[in-house]
Order: structure tokens, then sequence, then C-alpha cells
């Protein structure tokens, strides 16, 4: 870069700041904007276009083309050489534009007569704005210094377009943040929740990108970047020797922040004519654009930490804290792009609803969010570039969509289905101490999934009859070191306290797979959920197993105690595991500690092995539990966790309800005590079936022992059998249409 561009860039973003500074409106402001830009840079055309909505961009002002053209030209995403640069977000150089793959001819524009074109995106930290385009008759390739000079100016223009600068007549001019947005995502957990935006990390307002001397601008970016790296090293040394992972994080953070290429990336945007902070935001849309477009997890990761780091910056420049003096509203709907467990824990029930940018189905955010019940969306794409705090926000968890800031027609309609769901509610409430006792006689005994304390007050209010599931992992996701046996104990031991007497079944620690702890070294295995996980850690490593067991014994206190294995996929298995509890029974007891007055030790049945174990097993099981959502995706071999294929199969496929059948006849056989405790047993279709199959014991969340009971106490399970097996008979695939029509008769 010579001196003599250096000084033309600054000159135009001078000439552009005045440009701001006057008090033409939205319109006026960009056409003058647009006569600079083709003046500095000696092009006869340099034009402005700006998304009307998330599909198409419109021509808002130009110098060169045909002024009628303004507002009437528009082009989808990937459309033409503009469409391009729009979709792929980077710059598109041609000297002869109108032969270039891609080209449209936009006769209204009268650009046929221009041949080369430079299009660069208007970003704003990976949130696509706009396109900037300068074209001109002679056929030439724009050099790299125009490139980069066109480039910083359509960051000022993504700045100035966010805090409102072009807002004008039109829905590519209209101002941003302020229109009803309706963003689909995916349901990470059901219920619907209406209130105001919370950011878990509030954006930073760069309200000065262009500066006038760039000695200052260099001297603030220095002084930052020193205050940055200082407080790296400062979390590192208070992180070494802890948590591995986190470690790693704030080593990759040091590594960006002495990063060579970064620096003097920054300083050559500030001697261009940027301000330090826009400078850092910059580089960080750079690397947000990358990051669409890159798929390997560890890169991925590597761009996570730079904007990270990037974002700390920003707030060391600014002032601006996490902290921004706004205060929490009173019906609280957090929107993150992603959230830790502990993080969302710390919340905790003040939230109404959550909304993700990124998260999966069986992160531990959404394992939290469900356990305190709260309707969660994931893959709410732009969400967090779009949400202002304090803005109106309603979710719908069921159907994994979010409505932001909603006109009128969708809050009356959302308020209907909120007040139909609240409806539900009362007459749940309303049989909460009756027995999901069936038309034919039948009762079914209705247990709970847990894994936190926040989970144990639902105990006495959803009329659970005792925690058929507890998970014990969640103790450890939420961690960032492994707890001590002594906490774990007095963990259990409160648990025991809040049932007050009812049963509660332990789990023991099922990791690996999706559930991986933080201070963990990840194991790189192609096939996690098939692979080193569970009781297979526990058996092969059990430091933490031994250590675990005693905690349960001693949270017993003499109490009596139900602890299961996860994950066993042969007799051989569950003989070791009950092997290491009879050595921590009697180790106990050795040390003179209460052992519990009756120990149930159980499995759970994950596997479709396990179904065809021997007698043996089946006789010397206490109980078994049906892991339904694990055992679904062995039987289909369809991932639970990939989007493609997790729905593909019914669980009242023909094939798997006999496959239950078969469970449910082994164990009355051995007279061995089964229950279901897969996301299944509390969708009530799903419910009355597994009922049908024989199954007597269903353990789900909270909120679902409402509406299981309630379908369960209007059904007979004995027709609803014999519906099933006609459905069979027939040959249909899922016994699913068959059973809904006999529903809808029976109600
Ligand atoms: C299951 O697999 O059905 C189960 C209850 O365990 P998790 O969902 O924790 O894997
Ligand atoms: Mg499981």
């Amino acid at each position: 870069m010579t001196d003599g561009t250096e000084s033309e860039s600054r000159k135009l973003l001078r000439r552009l700041r005045n440009a701001m500074a006057g008090d033409s409106a939205g319109q006026a402001r960009l056409d003058e904007i647009t006569h600079l830009i083709a003046d500095s840079m000696g092009t006869e055309v340099c034009s402005v276009y700006l998304f009307r909505d998330a599909e198409t961009l419109e021509l808002c002002a130009t110098e060169g083309l045909k002024p009628e053209a303004v507002h009437q030209t528009r082009m989808r995403m990937g459309e033409g050489l503009v469409g391009r640069v729009a979709k792929v977000g980077t710059v598109v150089n041609e000297a002869d534009a109108p032969s270039a793959k891609g080209f449209r001819y936009m006769p209204e524009t009268g650009e046929e007569i221009y041949s080369s074109f430079l299009g660069v995106p208007i970003q704003r930290l990976g949130e696509k704005l706009g396109v900037l385009v300068v074209q001109s008759k002679q056929a030439r390739e724009f050099s790299a210094d125009e490139v980069y000079a066109l480039e910083v100016v359509a960051m000022v223009l993504a700045e100035m377009t966010e805090l409102g600068a072009f807002v004008g007549e039109g829905a590519a001019l209209s101002a941003r943040h302020q229109q009803s947005v309706l963003i689909r995502g995916t349901s990470g957990q059901e219920g619907a929740a209406e209130g105001h935006v919370w950011l878990h990390e509030p954006r930073v307002v760069v309200t000065n990108p262009i500066a006038e001397d760039p000695h200052n601008e260099l001297t603030r970016l220095h002084e930052a970047v020193d205050t940055l790296r200082i407080s790296v090293d400062q979390m590192l040394a208070g992180a070494s020797g802890g948590d591995a992972d986190q470690v790693q994080v704030l080593e990759a953070y040091r590594m960006f922040a002495n990063s060579k290429g970064w620096m003097r990336r920054m300083e050559e945007d500030i001697s261009r004519g940027l301000s330090a902070e826009a400078a850092v935001e910059k580089e960080q849309s750079a690397a947000r654009a990358r990051l669409g477009q890159v798929n390997d997890a560890y890169l991925r990761d590597r761009l996570h930490d730079l904007d990270d780091l990037s974002n700390r910056l920003l707030r060391i420049l600014t002032g601006q804290g996490t902290d921004t003096g706004a205060e929490l509203p009173a019906d609280p709907i957090l929107i993150a792009r992603n959230i830790g467990p502990a993080e969302l824990l710390d919340y905790g029930r003040s939230l109404k609803g959550i909304v993700l940018e990124e998260g999966s189905v069986g992160s531990h955010a959404a394992i939290v969010a469900r356990a305190l019940a709260i309707p969660l969306v994931i893959h709410a794409g732009r969400i967090t570039t779009e949400a202002l705090n304090g803005n109106h926000i309603m979710v719908d968890g069921d159907q994994g969509i979010v409505h932001l800031r909603p006109d009128d027609t969708v809050v009356a309609a959302f308020r209907d289905k909120i007040a139909m769901q609240a409806k539900a509610q009362e007459r749940y409430a309303s049989i909460r101490d009756k027995s999901a006792t069936t038309k034919c006689g039948k009762t079914i005994s209705l247990l709970m999934n847990a894994g936190l304390m926040a989970d144990l007050p639902s105990l006495q209010g959803s009329g659970a009859e005792g925690v058929g599931l507890f998970r014990t992992e969640l103790q450890f996701l939420v961690r960032n070191k492994m707890p001590k046996r002594s906490e774990l104990s007095a963990i259990y031991s409160r648990v025991l306290d809040a049932a007050q007497g009812k049963r509660v079944v332990f789990r023991t620690l099922d990791i690996g797979s999706d559930k991986v702890l933080p201070y963990m070294k990840p194991n790189d295995e192609p096939n996690p959920a098939l692979g080193w996980r569970a009781i297979r850690v526990g058996l092969d490593k059990p430091g933490v197993l031994r250590m675990q067991l005693q905690a349960l014994l001693r949270a017993s206190k003499g109490r009596p105690m139900s602890i299961m294995f996860p994950f066993v996929a042969q007799y051989e298995e569950f003989k070791a595991a009950k092997w290491e509890m009879e050595k921590a029974l009697e180790r106990e007891r050795i040390l003179g500690h209460a052992v519990p007055e009756h120990l149930e030790v159980g499995a759970m049945l994950e596997t479709p092995s396990l179904a065809f174990a021997p007698d043996r097993f089946y006789e010397e099981v206490d109980f078994l539990s049906i892991g339904g959502n694990d055992l679904k995706q062995f039987f289909f071999a369809a991932d639970r966790e990939n989007e493609r294929v997790r729905r593909r199969y019914d669980t009242l496929n023909v094939s798997f309800l006999t496959f239950l059948e078969g469970i449910v006849k082994r164990c009355a056989a051995s007279n061995t005590a089964l229950s279901f405790c897969g996301e299944d047993a509390g969708r009530p279709v799903e419910a009355v079936c597994l009922a049908a199959m024989g199954i007597r014991t269903l353990s789900m969340r909270p909120a679902s022992i409402g509406p299981v009971k309630n379908i369960l106490r209007g059904v007979d399970l004995d027709g609803l059998r014999k519906v099933i097996e006609t459905a069979n008979m027939n040959g249909d695939q899922s016994v699913r249409p068959a059973v809904m029509d006999y529903l809808r008769k029976q109600t």
C-alpha cells in the first residue's frame, strides 16, 4: 500500500464523515455517498444495494446507473454478480463483467456500457446488510488497494446502517430492529412463552467508525491490546492446573492476542482511516464470514475464540462492559449465541424462555433447559443480531419458532395458544392427586425424570410418584472440575430428603457420546454414540464409578436406595458393575457407615442386545428401565442427534412395538420390574401405546405427567391393544394412524 493510496482512502472517509454529519435524510445521504465514492475512486458508477428482506436486494442509491432504477431493481440472493457477493460474502472483481459467469443484465439500469465490476459485501459481524458496487467503462481489474479501500468504506456503511443513518421510505431503507421478524429454528424444549429480550452478551455499538488521527487510533489499539494480553495472562494463571479445556481455550486466546497477522491487519485498517474499534470489528466481521464457510469443527472453535477475543477488545476500547446498566426484565427471554449449563443455572427459573443461535438438542444447555422446563428454541439464525434488549418476543418451543417484535395478529394468536395451554394445565392440576387408572381398570405408575436439585420441587407439584430416572451426570456437567465424593454425597442426600420417602432411582454416571465433561480429555472417536461411554468408561476406569457408588451409599444414611447402571449391553457388564457395588457396600460396612436398609440394583436397557440377554440376567437384575432414546436410535440405526434422521422412524412403528413387547414378556416371565424412561414416555399418544404393550411404569419430564395421566384416565388399554394388533396384521408400518383414529373416537 502506497502513502498516496493511504491518504486517498483517508480522504474518502473524511468526506464520508462530513456527508454523515450533514442533516440530510436517509435517501439524500445515500445519494451523496454514492456520488462521493464514485468521485474518489475514479469510477463512473457507484451503487448501494441493501436487503429489503432476507432474500432480496434492492438498488437503493446510485451514481451513474439510471436514477429511475433506484428502488425498482431487485435481485435475489445469489442472482447476478451483486447477488453472488451477498451470498458468498466475499469480493467479486471482474474486468469484463458482462461475460463473467452468473452476470445478469438488468435493462432498466443502463449498465450494459460498463465493463469492469467490483462488488464488496456490506456486512456487520456476519450479518449481511447489502452490497457496495463500483463499475467503470474501462475493462480493468481493480487493484488490491482499491478493493481494500472499498471494503473499508463498506465497513463504515455497515456501521452507519446499524446506527440508522439511511432510514427512509420502503422496506430496504426501513429502520433496523423495528420490524417484526419470524425466525425458524429447532425445538429444544416444548412450551410457549411471551416476554422481553434479555441479551446474554449485549452488543457493542461503534459510534465512531471514522477516525481523524490515525496515530492516536494506533496508540489506542496498542494500549487496548496490551490490556487484553494482561487479562488473558491473568486468566491463564488462574486456570492453569485446573480445567484442561478452559486452559486450551485461553491458550488459543493468548495465541490470537499475540498474533502479528491480526495486529497488522487492524493497523492497516486504521491507516486507511478507520477508528480502532472499527478496525477490530472489520476483522471480526471477516472472521465471522469465514466461520460460515468452515466445516472443520476445530477451525470453527478457533474462529469462535477469535470472535470472543474481539468482543473483549471492543469492550476495552469502547468502555462498554457486559453490564450495560440495563435491568433484567420481569419476563426475560434469554437470547444468546450459545450458553453453558452453569451460566444457565445462574439465571435459573427466572427465565421465561431461551433462544439460541446455535446449540444442539443434546447440548448441556438443552438438558438444563429441559430440567427447568423452560421453552427453548435452538438454531435460531440471526437472533443475536436482530434482537435488542427489551424487545417484545414470543417463543414457540413446540414448533421451534420465534416471533420477534410480533405484530398484533401474531400476538393475539399466540396468546390464544398460551391461554389454551393454561386451561389444560388447570385440568391437569385437578387430577394431580388422582391415580393414572385407565377405563379398563389398570393403574400405571407415573414417575418423573430429574437431574438437578432444581428439579425436586416438581416432585410434589407434578403428582409424580417418585423419580424414575435421576441423571447424575448433570451434577458433573455443570461444574468445571470433578466434584468431590463428599459434595456428591451431600447432594444425593438432599435429593432423598426432598423426595420424602418416595422412590428415587439414581443412574450412575452416563458420560461420553453427547455428554462430554468439560474437564475430561475428549476422545476422538469416529462414532461417539457407539463408543466409549457410560458403564464402559465406569468399568474400564473404575475410579470415578467407585467414588460415585460410595457417595450414593453414604447419602442413603440407611434409607432404601435404588441404583441403576446405564448402557449395559451384556450380562457380563452388569455382573462386573454389581460386583463394584458389592465391594463398595463391603467397604462402607467395614468403615462402620450405615448402609441402605434395602438396595435395588438395576440396569438401563438401551441396546437391543440386552433384550436377548440370558435368562440369568433377567433373574438377577432387580429392575430394568428402558432408555427409549438410545434404544430407538440403535434399533433403527438412526442417530438421535442428527436432524436428518432423528424423526425418520416412528416409535409406534410395529417392529419397535413388537420388540418392546418381547421385553415385557421376558420381564413378566422372570418377575423383573420394568419401566420406560425415554422421552417417549412423556408423549401422551406414545405413552398410552407403551401402556397397551404392557409397560406399567413410565418416567418422564415433570411437565408431561399431567397430559399423560389425563389421556391414560380416558383410555381403554384392551381396546387400544386390539387396534394395535389389527394394524400390525394389516401390514401397517406405524400404528399411529389407527391409534389416533381410535383415540379420537374415544374422547
Ligand atoms: C434414554 O436413552 O432413553 C435415556 C433416558 O437416557 P439419556 O437420554 O440420558 O441418554
Ligand atoms: Mg440413554
